[in-house]
């Protein structure tokens, strides 16, 4: 039952100790930044940048996934999403973070995935375009999955209130 797997909550993505892993909307060098990326670095130690330095750069759309160190899950999950009005096509980047990125959950059998709404801070990505890719994908994509929990984290009450809707609106058409 899909409806049941997928959820919407405001809150800071470097506080779900509940989920196994969070992902960063990280920069292509996985470096500590603003926003998510840098509250998921100040989270987890310098440890995380160290072991990111290996795998960087990455492109947009590409996922790639590291330890937790001092944060409360088993995983993270670095994102680069797209920037609006640069990296086309922008909608395709952005729905290959979120298959890329459950992908490497299920392979690592994880259950849960915390997500922060990818792309729409510095990037520019509209919010209500971004939430309408980012549910489509994810719904699409636990059709056939084993993950159980799907958490999108979102940082302001309003950001929320956009999430829910497009979530709701899918989950009436399907
Ligand atoms: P990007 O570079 O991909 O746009 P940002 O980190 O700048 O990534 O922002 C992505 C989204 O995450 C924005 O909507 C921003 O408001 C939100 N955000 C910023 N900090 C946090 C946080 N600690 N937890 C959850 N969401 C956050």
């Amino acid at each position: 039952m899909i409806r049941t797997r997928v959820e919407c909550v405001q809150g800071d993505i470097s506080n779900q100790p509940d989920m196994d892993a969070v992902v960063n909307a990280a920069n292509a060098q996985l470096q500590p930044g603003s926003g998510v990326a840098g509250a998921l670095h100040r989270g987890a130690g310098p440890g995380l940048a160290q072991e990111c330095q290996a795998l960087a750069p990455i492109r947009p759309g590409q996922a790639v996934i590291t330890g937790a160190y001092d944060l409360p899950n088993r995983r993270v999950i670095h994102c680069l999403g797209p920037v609006y009005g640069r990296d086309e096509p922008s909608e395709q980047l952005l729905a290959d973070c979120y298959r890329h990125a459950l992908a490497l959950a299920e392979r690592e059998s994880l259950v849960s995935v915390a997500f922060p709404a990818i792309s729409t801070g510095v990037f520019g990505y509209p919010l209500a375009e971004a939430a309408e890719v980012a549910i489509a994908t994810v719904l699409a994509a636990l059709a056939d999955s084993s993950l159980t929990r799907v958490r999108f984290v979102l940082f302001s009450q309003a950001d929320l209130v956009v999430f829910q809707r497009a979530l709701d609106a899918a989950l009436t058409a399907a």
